[in-house]
């Protein structure tokens, strides 16, 4: 006699939560065991998500409950089971000695790290408060870590400054006229980061967003608004704004905003396995789209602009060229470039950075006036 196969005896569907991870909202989900993949229903019948078995990621949860996601994916979608008979079924179907052991790699690293940075913000917090907190942490987490925030991070950003819901259309140089443009600005985006050298990459892009102004994200992603472009008079000037930006990014003034808003649930919440519960992922982004910097971090930006600006042979001036210009013309909205009061002070301290003398245009005037057209079509 065959003993009967265990897979036979479980549930192939069941009940479950599934969090889609860009909103707070929460679905009641039939869970159906497909053959290659997970398959959430939503009550209307339709698919809300579908994981394949091997990409499944176990998330600590309390005892009894399955708390899962997908391995690299920067949405923090999850799905909540509490059926013990439908977590057995899945266990069975998906791959469990590699899941274990993948999480237990990600996990002893994470572990040493946020074992130490939970005991120093500890000490610090009894000591002296939670901004020098941040300071001190920030210099602390490491790039890989830095970029799996960002990208997180980035992902709700990016929605909540696509305010028209353009999509994918939000970004410019995809459409056939605007690829020569996207040419340009990869190309001065090239030069820019020659000369910085930063021990990580940067996602830097052009978005239609009339406002002239542009915003640093952690991770490395800066948003260059079409305003700012059309507001630009020679590649030189939207190359210091640029560079300006990349000091924020080589500075990690917005990583440290994110250890400061988030705050000790950030480094618990890490340390746990889980980088975020959704909704600390919502106000995290917003505060790093609403914070402007302190005039001290504004001042260290517009230098490491001077220094970049001259070190690739462009103009280090033009930086306060465009400031002067935009100041008067500013939209309500992310203040993150421009300070009003600061300005006129901003720019006597970048004229008496940046010198003197002659320098050449980092575009010829051909790029230019493509880099000009990048948001043209759609
Ligand atoms: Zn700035």
């Amino acid at each position: 006699m065959n003993a009967p196969d265990a897979q036979t005896l479980l549930p192939v569907s069941g009940r479950g939560v599934f969090y889609d991870g860009r909103s707070a909202a929460h679905h009641d989900v039939i869970v159906e065991l497909a053959p290659q993949t997970l398959r959430m229903h939503a009550e209307d019948g339709s698919v809300l998500a579908e994981w394949p078995y091997d990409a499944l990621e176990t998330h600590s949860a309390p005892q009894g409950l399955l708390r899962l996601g997908t391995a690299g994916n920067p949405v923090l979608a999850r799905l909540e089971i509490k059926d013990p008979r439908l977590i057995a079924a899945i266990d069975a179907r998906s791959t469990p000695v590699d899941r274990a052991e993948r999480i237990e790699r990600r996990l002893r690293g994470k572990v040493i790290f946020w074992t130490i940075a939970a005991t120093a913000s500890l000490l610090l917090v009894a000591i002296v408060g939670v901004p020098l907190l941040a300071a001190e942490i920030t210099p602390l987490i490491p790039y890989a870590i830095e970029r799996k925030l960002g990208d997180t991070v980035d992902a709700q950003a990016r929605a909540m400054l696509d305010t028209d819901h353009q999509g994918a259309a939000f970004e410019c140089g995809n459409a056939a006229s605007e690829r020569a443009g996207r040419a340009a600005f990869d190309k001065l985006i090239a030069a820019l980061q020659a000369g910085a050298a930063l021990p990580f990459p940067l996602n830097v892009m052009v978005v239609r967003k009339k406002d002239a102004n542009a915003i640093t994200l952690p991770g490395g992603h800066i948003y260059v608004f079409a305003g700012l472009i059309d507001k630009a008079q020679s590649a030189d000037e939207l190359a210091g704004v640029i560079a300006h930006e990349m000091g924020h990014a080589a500075h990690r003034d917005s990583t440290r905003t994110l250890v400061e808003s988030a705050g000790l649930s950030f480094l618990f919440g890490m340390l746990l396995g889980d980088f975020f519960g959704g909704g600390a992922v919502i106000y995290t982004s917003k505060t790093i789209l609403q914070t402007s910097y302190s005039r001290a971090v504004e001042a260290a930006a517009d230098a490491y602009s001077v220094r970049l600006m001259r070190r690739i042979g462009g103009d280090p001036r033009a930086l306060g060229t465009i400031l002067t210009r935009i100041a008067g013309s500013t939209h309500p909205g992310p203040k993150i470039l421009i300070d009003h009061p600061e300005t006129p002070d901003r720019v006597a301290a970048i004229e008496r950075l940046a010198g003197s003398g002659q320098t050449r245009p980092l575009l010829d005037s051909a790029d230019w006036a493509a880099l000009k057209t990048i948001c043209s079509g759609a």
